[in-house]
């Protein structure tokens, strides 16, 4: 039995993510903050430490997240989720001499409003909005910051419709209600495998159920047609495209600056993580032809992913090869008749990628599997 006043962070940093270290935290800390503490964020890679565009110093560091200088008018907010919940995703900001553009809402106002004060360290330029990445809970909970501020805020047409449908139905609702169907599949189990992939799940939807519960959802305000991207915005002296791709949400949108070579990729990008796949409007052929395009960009192209380190186009290669791992690995037991039920649990993590974090088997690898067979039974 683990002594739950510990200090075990330096453990837990040396520690590969495993399922058993992961189980045996989990008993003992709530939910979300249990996965998040087993997600430590990486160093910078030995290639990007010699980039000269990145500044080696953030300009501000507050544990759960620092900001650090990337281009020309283009900063990072990169969390580090074992240090707390007020961001959890990644975001930043990008400044020109008439404006500047906030990315993300983060998973709380207090994260939004880190991000806004980082950004009055450097600028006192008109913010001209703000962008949801996606409707995900970790990327929009801290939305009713840019409310109570006046900035407008944008996203994907569809977003403020699934946070609404995702999220509300939470408030107010019985506890027993929300997680009582994932507690049953931890009892019923019928392996030690499947018990720990349910565990993992039961305890990330805890984790939403708590921050959606505790949370005044805010809307998006402005409406991005994905039909009339991509969009061009100029912020004098810096300009940026938004686009949208298929892959991870349905309602993804990122930021580029073609000049700059610097891409904020939102969820599109997980970089050094198991990517998250759950999504009812995730697919995987669609994401995989996105990740495509991202390595056709520039080679010495920086990206800025929704979780994980900065990157450049090796932490696309590394993403690519995860997907093509798991659809290896997957399509042999579609030939071998195995049902998907049963395959989305028989994945096994190889050595190459065991310190790449699973945020819960059945919002990653296992839906990734079913989706796959899913895309292969129409064919
Ligand atoms: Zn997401």
């Amino acid at each position: 039995m683990i002594d739950c006043n510990q200090d075990d962070r330096g453990t837990v940093r040396s520690m590969p993510f495993s399922r058993r270290s992961f189980l045996a935290k989990t008993s003992c800390f709530g939910a979300l903050y249990a996965v998040a503490k087993l997600i430590p964020l990486p160093a910078l890679g030995a290639e990007l430490e010699r980039d000269s565009r990145l500044s080696q110093t953030p300009i501000v560091d507050k544990g759960f997240a620092s900001v650090r200088k990337l281009g020309n008018g283009l900063y990072a907010t990169i969390s580090d989720p074992s240090k707390g919940n007020t961001t959890l995703c990644n975001g930043g900001f990008l400044v020109g001499k008439d404006g500047a553009l906030l990315i993300e809402g983060f998973t709380t106002p207090a994260g939004a409003s880190f991000q806004m004060d980082a950004l009055r360290l450097v600028s006192q330029v008109p913010v001209k909005a703000a962008l949801d990445t996606h409707y995900h809970f970790d990327h929009s909970m801290g939305n009713s910051f840019y409310g109570a501020n006046g900035i407008p805020l944008w996203a994907h047409a569809a977003a403020a419709k699934r946070i609404v449908e995702s999220y509300s139905p939470m408030q107010g609702a019985d506890k027993e209600a929300v997680l009582g169907a994932f507690e049953k599949r931890v009892r019923d189990a019928k392996s030690e495998t499947v018990k720990a992939h349910a565990q993992s799940d039961l305890n990330a939807l805890t984790g939403v159920f708590t921050i959606a519960s505790a949370t005044v959802l805010a809307l998006p305000n402005r409406p991005l047609d994905p039909g009339k991207l991509p969009m061009t915005i100029d912020l004098g002296g810096v300009s940026a495209v938004l686009e949208s791709h298929p892959g991870h949400s349905g309602t993804d949108i990122l930021v580029r600056v073609p000049e700059q070579n610097v891409v904020y990729t939102g969820d599109l990008l997980f970089s050094g993580w198991y990517p998250v796949c759950f999504d009812e409007k995730a697919t995987i052929s669609g994401w995989r032809a996105t990740l495509k395009k991202f390595a056709a960009l520039d080679k010495d192209t920086l990206f800025v992913p929704g979780h994980g380190q900065i990157c450049g186009q090796e932490g696309i290669a590394s993403i690519r090869e995860v997907f093509d791992d798991i659809a290896g690995q997957a399509e042999k037991m579609y030939h071998a008749g195995v049902p998907a039920e049963e395959a989305q649990h028989r994945y096994v993590v190889p050595e190459k990628f065991k310190d790449f974090p699973v945020f819960a088997w059945g919002f990653t690898i296992g839906p990734a599997i079913t989706k796959l067979y899913a895309e292969w039974q129409v064919k």
